[in-house]
């Protein structure tokens, strides 16, 4: 029996997948067709995307799966509508564009950047910056992204500490776990970066308290979701200087509105969440290994954890 997959996201993204999606398909010989528009009752799996319209999941009687294109899941984990696998996102696009990100915004402040481009005055100013060996950078969330982007800033040489939830060990990282890890991995720390995922258990996990632990004039850097830091804990540091800077790539409300206060405060750079993108030629083989592993009942990969979250 021919498949029949369902493309639910925006109508732009369809116009970027669809020949990818095809070219994967047709490579491992999934007899299969694939669009935005199906009768629900017959649809095998659905490649989904919170910027769909979809929302109840109930009438997709025979589907075996909803593949999501993004790697964050906090729009459907709660969905009580779908009892079907949830897998999100993990590829080598998104992986690298983090890794990049991350480590591009690490080094402006560490090798003090802004200073350099801000002073072309010909003012000479031997100001030579600390080794990465002498700076502390903490990851909250040592999951796909956290774990490639701290190893990949301990190949510099920094000293990186990570936080996750369980136990965990990770080459080259010092790890923490549990609520009382989150203050030894903190405490000190130069940067902190946070790659957690949005769930009840992580909203605030920076606020006055544990942005208190922080080196004073730390820098943090947030490419993970908003609600993990309480924006007037984070102001109040700024204002203080207990935090440096803030570079920040995810925000409570996306677009962030024209007239937040983070657009114009001076110790705050603001990105359009672009630190990661889900690129259609990464992704899509993914997506379609897991459309064969659903038809050969193999286990679907990277699924979501819904007890957790994520
Ligand atoms: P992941 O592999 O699921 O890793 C999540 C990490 O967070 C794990 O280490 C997990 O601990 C930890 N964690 C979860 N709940 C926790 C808690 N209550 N306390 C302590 N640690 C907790 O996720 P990922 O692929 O690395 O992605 C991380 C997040 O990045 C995504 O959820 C998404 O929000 C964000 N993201 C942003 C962009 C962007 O463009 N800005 C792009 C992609 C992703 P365990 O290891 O113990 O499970």
């Amino acid at each position: 029996m021919t498949i029949n997959i369902l493309f639910s996201a925006s109508s732009e993204s369809w116009e970027k997948y669809k020949q990818p999606l095809r070219t994967e398909l047709d490579k491992l010989e999934i007899k299969c067709q694939l669009g935005p528009n199906f009768l629900p009752e017959v649809v095998d799996y659905i490649i989904y995307a919170p910027n769909s319209e979809l929302a109840e999941f109930s009438p997709f009687i025979r589907c075996k799966a909803v593949l999501n294109l993004w790697a964050g899941v906090e729009n459907i984990t709660g969905n009580t509508t779908l009892n079907i696998p949830l897998a999100r996102m993990v590829d080598y696009g998104l992986t690298q564009g983090m890794v990049e990100w991350v480590v591009g915004h690490v080094m402006r402040h560490h090798l003090g950047i802004d200073l350099q481009i801000n002073s072309q005055d010909g003012i000479w100013r031997p100001h030579v910056p600390p080794l990465a060996e002498d700076r502390i950078i903490t990851f909250l969330g040592l999951g796909v992204l956290g774990t490639s982007s701290g190893q990949a800033l301990r190949q510099l040489g920094f000293k990186v500490r990570g936080w996750s939830r369980r136990k965990k060990s990770v080459d080259g990282i010092t790890c923490y776990h549990g609520n009382d890890g989150l203050k030894y991995a903190l405490s000190g720390a130069d940067f902190v970066v946070l790659l957690l995922p949005n769930t009840p258990e992580t909203e605030n996990t920076l606020n006055r308290e544990t942005l208190g632990l922080l080196k004073k004039g730390a820098v943090v850097i947030n490419p993970g979701r908003g609600p993990l830091i309480e924006d007037e804990a984070l102001l109040e540091a700024l204002d203080s200087s207990q935090v440096g800077h803030a570079t920040l790539d995810v925000f409570r409300i996306e677009p962030l509105p024209e007239t937040h206060r983070f657009w114009s405060h001076p110790k705050i750079t603001v990105t359009s969440h672009i630190a990661a993108a889900t690129r259609p030629a990464y992704s899509a083989p993914v997506i379609v290994e897991n459309i064969r592993r659903g038809e050969n009942g193999e286990s679907f990969l990277n699924l979501v954890d819904r007890q957790s979250g994520y």
